[in-house]
């Protein structure tokens, strides 16, 4: 590896040049600033100044850096120290360089890597002109001075607060056991008493300020324990396995708990609100979301017998409608594993629902190809896959909730007794049309030419536009409707997936269970970095099921069955 020297030179060599000579540095060079000695890799030299910036490393060994090793010695508190030390690196980057800038959650992610030998961020450099006259000299102190010196204070222990490093590390591995022990407690979801569920806005995920956030409460009868490594005894709101209906007023917190039960499969910053709200791993917000594109989904258990005899068990459409979206949307997630369902009213589709007893007497049984959601979602508990459902509308369900909570000014109630008493003085008369067909999807595998992004001989064409679209060579990937993606790095991750590693496993023969296996043992085994073909500080790890989701998007999706 040649010394910082070389760079140095290198950079004046280039100093008045037009732009390109910039190209030039690209390479690995070592280094010291003071007592720090460090490596530099500049891995792509943008071609001009207008050019997205250009991608480089820095590594200080850990004999300098220093964490303790037990700050990172499992993969919960390593992605959370890595994560720390990355939003410390984007607090303190200053002009010319820059970082991937995490949300509320804490994600595992690629711009920060931390091993016993050394500690590597992941950044962007704008390297300096003047117009597109390279500014050699400038581009050394921002090379040679600012960044080792950003270095010296967001790669070393040394530098940080050392109490602060210990809370973010202790917090997300406490939501992660936390989690883990979801099944035993025989809990969907756990929220902790005091919880902050509301966010300041519909763009800005920060918590409501204090003062304006009523805490979370508990209802004593749904009240849990836990014991919790590091903070000790800790009670919360259990929402337990089965049907939970979340009923009350509008503009009583409904959607609100929903939202935070979302967001809890994934572990937050200390200061959150929401950093011991967590909810079982494979718990996947369904909506509807007509206008989709479904490929071979088998949404029997739902629809049947759709005009001109359409073929439901293998249901493709270029065009769902709410109902159709929102049974594929389900019988999609179960196939990629998904334990619970989480369903707001507010993006549900009416009628796939429910039917209520004027409707079945309306309209017969024969002529209504939907089996609404009702008469299925007890068979679902049965089969282990529990239900939260936010409902304001519907009363008939509370003949098959098992638990009820009551939103009353932002308040839990547990109304579940009352529901019960309810649901006795008030029959509804409405006749189950529970269908005998088993709620288990069937396997479908993924042909390779579904993930084939080339136009013609042109080359591969994949980006995201934000979090919710993805560019998939000619097609639009609309991932608009999978709430669960929660930052652009993870999209960025799966756009990039779909070609470099599902394409690898889709042969037509593998189920697309067996593809997320596949993906996801890649994932852990090498990194995200798996992901794509080049080192890059911009992907965070998205779950197995929106990686599903997305490729269930996909236009370009064709599948075979598995014993076809
Ligand atoms: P619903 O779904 O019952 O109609 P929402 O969950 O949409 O109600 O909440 C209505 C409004 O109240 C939202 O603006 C939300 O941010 C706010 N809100 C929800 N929970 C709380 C709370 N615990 N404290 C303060 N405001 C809240
Ligand atoms: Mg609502």
């Amino acid at each position: 590896m040649q010394g910082v020297d070389a760079l140095s030179r290198a950079l004046r060599s280039a100093d008045g040049r037009s732009y390109g000579a910039y190209k030039q540095i690209e390479g690995a060079y070592e280094g010291r600033l003071g007592g720090l000695a460090y490596q530099l890799f500049v891995d792509h030299v943008q071609p001009d100044p207008y050019a997205p910036p250009s991608r480089i490393r820095l590594r200080v060994p850990q004999t300098y850096a220093g964490f303790p090793r037990n700050l990172y010695n499992n993969r919960d508190r390593r992605v959370a120290l890595e994560d720390f030390v990355l939003r410390q690196l984007a607090s303190l980057a200053g002009e010319g360089l820059s970082v991937d800038r995490p949300g509320q959650e804490v994600l595992e992610q690629t711009a920060v890597a931390i091993t016993d030998q050394f500690v590597e961020a992941r950044l962007w450099a704008d390297l300096p002109a003047r117009g597109r006259t390279v500014l050699g000299r400038q581009a050394e102190a921002l090379l040679l001075q600012a960044l080792p010196a950003l270095a010296e204070r967001a790669l070393c222990f040394a530098s940080l607060d050392s109490r602060a490093v210990r809370r973010h590390v202790e917090t997300v591995e406490e939501a992660a056991i936390l989690r883990r022990r979801l099944p035993e407690l025989g809990l969907v979801a756990f929220l902790a008493e005091g919880s902050i569920l509301p966010r300041r806005s519909g763009v800005d995920d920060r918590p409501l300020p204090a003062g304006q956030a009523v805490p979370l409460q508990v209802p004593p009868s749904l009240a849990v324990e836990v014991e919790l490594p590091y903070s000790g005894r800790c009670r919360g709101l259990g929402i337990p396995r089965g049907v939970t209906l979340i009923v009350g007023g509008g503009y009583h917190g409904k959607s609100t708990l929903l939202a935070a039960v979302e967001s809890g499969v994934y572990n937050h910053v200390p200061g959150d609100g929401r950093e011991r709200v967590v909810t079982d791993a494979g718990a996947v917000k369904v909506r509807a979301e007509d206008g989709r594109s479904i490929c071979g989904v088998d949404i029997s258990p739902f629809i049947a017998n759709l005009p001109f005899g359409a073929d439901t068990r293998r249901f493709s459409t270029a065009n769902a409608s709410g109902s159709t979206s929102q049974a594929a949307s389900i019988m999609e997630a179960l196939e990629a594993g998904a334990t619970a369902l989480l369903l707001d009213e507010d993006t549900s589709a009416t009628n796939f629902l429910i039917r209520d007893r004027r409707m079945q007497s309306l309209v017969a049984k024969e002529h209504e190809p939907i089996t609404p959601f009702i008469d299925q979602v007890r068979r679902l508990a049965q089969e282990g896959v529990s239900t939260v459902l936010v409902l304001g509308g519907s009363g008939d369900y509370l003949d098959v909730a098992d638990t009820v909570l009551m939103m009353d000014t932002y308040r839990p109630v547990d109304a579940t007794q009352q529901a019960r008493q309810v649901a006795a003085r008030f029959p509804t008369g409405r006749q189950s049309e529970g269908c005998p067909l088993p709620v288990r999807p069937r396997s479908r595998c993924p042909l390779p030419e579904s993930f084939d992004p080339h136009r013609g001989s042109r080359p591969v064409k994949i980006s995201t536009r934000g979090q919710r679209q993805i560019v998939f060579g000619s097609t639009t990937l609309d991932l608009g409707a999978v709430e669960q993606i929660v930052h652009p790095s993870q999209t960025r991750c799966l756009a990039d997936s779909l070609y470099y590693l599902v394409r690898r496993y889709a042969d037509g023969r593998t189920p697309l269970g067996r593809i997320l296996d596949r993906v996801e043992e890649e994932w852990d085994r090498q990194g995200l970095e798996a992901s794509g073909p080049f080192i890059r500080g911009d992907y965070a790890r998205p779950r197995r099921l929106e990686l599903a989701a997305a490729i269930n998007r996909l236009r370009t999706l064709r599948v075979a069955d598995r014993d076809s």
